[in-house]
């Protein structure tokens, strides 16, 4: 079986140690992975000091340029690239593009994507002050070394997000994917490699030990994390104690709201993507649907219609549209957590029982008769299961929206966009979407509040969020 390395100042490195990743749809050993040691940790962030001053040195286009040909190595390799994300992440391979099937072809079509657009944002000085007397410029400087840990849900997208700005700003990165999807994000950033200079951008791999030696480096400058919201504290911590900032996006538990005046068939579609696009388990799904009592059976119904007909296997076949749950770790949350609804007084519409080995598939389950409170409701189930609670008024709604402790995304659900926006202008959230749920984009800035972490990515904001700003007073 084929051992992964990692990319070391451009050059592949192994370790003494490795840990095997499986395929979840098989259970199946795919390669075996190294488990990077604390002193190889420390020279992948020295490679990264070292290569920073030439790269940030570089004419803007050259970087430019540079980004454009990761993008164009993305593109040749996006057969390869997406076949490890549904061997190791289980997402299935699907189409291309926004309109298909959002599976591993549309993941690595956001890599793409997400490295062109970054790469084509500039970062011009800004003009903070002038009159007779001085004229203030605010210029953008990159951090130098940014040291970024992964989640196993979208392993390259979410890669490609921390990356591509961190070094179209000029800084340098160190990433460590998920031990659960290590191998796509060791084998973009080896084939990203042939096309950047040596030590812009570096992998260590292993457990959560490895990214806490990382993230608490002192040789570090600025670090990003997207994960849950118990390590995304201790991130915060570390962090804290070298006095560097942090870009945290943590977990959520998006509440939908449908208005009284909303369509539940011509809508029904959106809001099943929004809850199960890569088996629920995105950090910006809809986790929680709240129906006014008028529109409950139609809606149910018609999500039932879709949660039924969407073929669910191994996401190497074609025509696949649900693939697994990643890890046994989700899988037995997503069970314990729809047999804690049964004992609350869930209802099982649809799915609610394991569907049997090979692989940890569980079927597209939809839950009624909870209320807030029940733990499936308050707790981020993070798979393939959403809880659809009625609601009498709408001040009710909002308030079930905003009583818990995370603000990643939400929806409101209406025909008529104005009162939409009411409503969302309530709703503590980074990002409230309307007739649409998840619907992230390179250009538009995005981030969590409360518990969901603080910071945003994407667009000019999260281009700003990998600099740090130097102002040039200059007297007339
Ligand atoms: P996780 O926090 O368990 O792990 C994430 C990463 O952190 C892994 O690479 C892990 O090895 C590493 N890690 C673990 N302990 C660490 C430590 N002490 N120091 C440094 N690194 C450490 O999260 P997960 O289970 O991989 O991901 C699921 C969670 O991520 C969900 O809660 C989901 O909502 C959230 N998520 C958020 C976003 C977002 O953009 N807000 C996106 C995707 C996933």
């Amino acid at each position: 079986m084929n051992t992964y390395l990692n990319t070391l100042n451009g050059k592949a490195v192994g370790s003494d140690k490795t840990f095997e990743s499986i395929n979840p749809a098989t259970g199946e050993s795919i390669g075996r992975v190294p488990i990077s040691s604390q002193q190889q940790v420390k020279d992948a962030i020295a490679a990264a000091r070292a290569a920073q001053p030439a790269w940030a040195a570089r004419p803007d286009a050259e970087r430019k340029a540079l980004m454009m040909k990761v993008a164009e190595v993305i593109n040749k390799n996006s057969a390869y690239l997406a076949e490890w994300v549904t061997r190791e992440q289980g997402k299935p391979l699907g189409g291309v593009g926004p309109d298909q099937v959002p599976g591993a072809r549309f993941e690595v079509w956001g890599c793409e994507v997400w490295t062109q657009v970054p790469a084509s944002l500039d970062l011009p000085v800004e003009l903070a002050f002038e009159d007779d007397t001085r004229r203030d410029e605010v210029h953008r400087k990159p951090y130098g070394v940014v040291a970024a840990v992964a989640p196993w849900n979208w392993p390259l997208l979410i890669a490609i997000w921390q990356i591509i700005p961190s070094i179209r700003a000029g800084n340098t990165v160190v990433i460590k994917p998920s031990e659960y999807t290590s191998i796509g994000t060791l084998e973009l950033v080896r084939l990203i490699n042939e096309v950047l200079p040596a030590g812009v951008v570096n992998t260590v791999s292993g457990p959560g030990e490895v990214g806490a030696w990382l993230t608490s480096d002192p040789g570090i400058d600025k670090v990003m994390f997207t994960g849950s919201g118990p390590t995304g504290k201790k991130i915060a911590e570390a962090a804290a104690k070298n006095l560097v900032p942090a870009t945290l996006e943590l977990g959520g538990n998006d509440a939908a709201i449908m208005l009284p005046d909303a369509d539940p068939k011509a809508m029904a579609m959106g809001l099943f993507w929004g809850a199960f696009i890569n088996m629920g388990q995105t950090c910006a799904c809809a986790k929680r649907l709240y129906v006014p009592e008028s529109l409950f059976e139609p809606t149910v119904q018609a999500l039932k219609e879709l949660a039924e007909m969407m073929p669910m296997g191994d996401g190497l076949q074609e025509g696949m549209v649900m693939g697994p749950i990643q890890n046994k770790m989700q899988y037995d949350k997503v069970v314990n957590l729809v047999e804690s609804a049964k004992q609350q007084g869930g209802t099982i519409v649809c799915g609610g029982a394991p569907k049997g080995g090979p692989g940890y598939f569980y079927p597209l389950t939809l839950v009624t008769g909870l209320k807030d409170g029940a733990r499936l409701v308050d707790e981020e189930q993070f798979g393939p299961v959403l809880p659809i609670i009625k609601y009498r008024d709408i001040d009710e709604a909002i308030a079930s929206a905003n009583r818990l402790d995370v603000g990643l995304g939400a929806s409101v659900w209406s025909t008529d966009v104005e009162k939409a926006k009411q409503v969302a202008s309530r709703i503590q959230a980074g990002t409230v979407w309307i007739n649409q749920h998840g619907m992230i984009h390179p250009m538009v800035p995005f981030g969590g509040v409360k518990g969901s972490g603080y910071g945003v990515e994407f667009g000019l904001d999260g281009l700003k969020a990998v600099t740090q700003p130097q102002v040039i007073s200059i007297k007339k």
